[in-house]
């Protein structure tokens, strides 16, 4: 299997790039942030509750987050492969991320990290509120509060995937296509 963590700030481009990388290596999308958001729409009791935190720019807890993350994995159980977007956001979170996958007797393959400064995050972040309507993107303090949860909560993250020699900087800087490039670079180099 091919497992993938795209990893970034909020902003860094993770949605955008997962639905190109999806299509070419034929892999299942599972994004936290999004199936969040399917819930608040269908209004569930789980959108509620997420709804609370997600307002704030603040994390849903861990337990809710890495129970919603399981079920929706085990709807795709012959999956050749997943991208993770928006997941694992703690280190609490990967270790459950690696609990789970080692059952199914698989684990990730690798991290991409799409690197961008904070300023161009910043930038990014409130124009997309213009456009996609989503309030945690168009009240800049809870913009700036998303990305000082990811320095402080999520970073982390990155020291867990390094320490087992699964992690690969990407510059995030750049046209999509770019971008694009860069990550199937990587990818490839490591299947060759
Ligand atoms: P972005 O990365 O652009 O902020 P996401 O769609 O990934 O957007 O996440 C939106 C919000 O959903 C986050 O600010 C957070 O409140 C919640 N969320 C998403 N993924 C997780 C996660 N793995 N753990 C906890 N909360 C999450």
């Amino acid at each position: 299997m091919l497992n993938i963590v795209l990893f970034g700030p909020p902003g860094a481009g993770k949605g955008t790039q997962s639905t190109r990388l999806v299509e070419r290596y034929k892999l299942v999308h599972l994004s936290t942030g999004d199936i969040f958001r399917a819930n608040i729409k269908g209004g569930t009791e789980l959108g509620v509750l997420a709804k609370s935190y997600m307002d704030q720019g603040q994390l849903v807890p861990d337990e809710v987050t890495i129970r919603m993350l399981e079920s929706e994995a085990s709807k795709t159980p012959d999956a050749p492969g997943y991208i993770f977007d928006g997941f694992p956001r703690t280190p609490a979170q990967a270790e459950a991320l690696d609990r789970y996958l080692n059952g199914k007797e698989t684990g990730i393959t690798m991290m991409l990290a799409l690197e961008v400064e904070e300023e161009e995050l910043r930038k990014r972040l409130l124009l997309r509120g213009k456009d996609s309507g989503r309030a945690d993107d168009q009240d800049p303090a809870v913009v700036q509060k998303r990305i000082d949860v990811y320095r402080n909560e999520t970073e982390p993250v990155r020291d867990y995937y390094m320490a087992q020699n699964k992690y690969t900087g990407i510059d995030g800087i750049g046209s999509i296509d770019e971008i694009f490039d860069r990550l199937c670079a990587a990818i490839d180099g490591y299947k060759a």
